[in-house]
């Protein structure tokens, strides 16, 4: 890489050695940081996605068992758990979404 502004080659860092303008190929603290916090969100996300869905797809198979007093029993309905267990497949998906997006802020620039 070279500088845009004096032509000078450009090592590692934030700014040219020739003329002290920013060097455009280096990452910038402000991606990485947004990068770390959309990796934790989205860790954050698909755990609690990974969590409704595996809790979910459990009540949904005991009320199946158990029948309709079970679901009485736990103040929920069948469509409850069906409407959390789309929830945890959607936050699932979001939070991978996101991991990936600050996975590439981080290491890809
Ligand atoms: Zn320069």
């Amino acid at each position: 890489m070279f500088c845009a502004k004096c032509g000078s080659e450009l090592k590692e860092g934030a700014f040219c050695e020739g003329c002290g303008a920013p060097n455009l190929s280096a990452p910038t603290e402000g991606s990485t940081g947004k990068g770390w916090a959309l990796i934790i969100l989205g860790v954050i996300l698909a755990g609690v996605g990974i969590y409704f869905f595996l809790t979910a797809s459990q009540d949904i198979s005991t009320a199946q068992q158990q029948g309709d007093w079970w679901l009485i029993m736990n103040h929920v309905t069948l469509s409850d758990l069906y409407v959390n267990k789309t929830l945890g497949i959607v936050g699932t998906v979001l939070g991978t979404v996101l991991a990936i997006i600050g996975v590439k802020k981080v290491w890809i620039t």
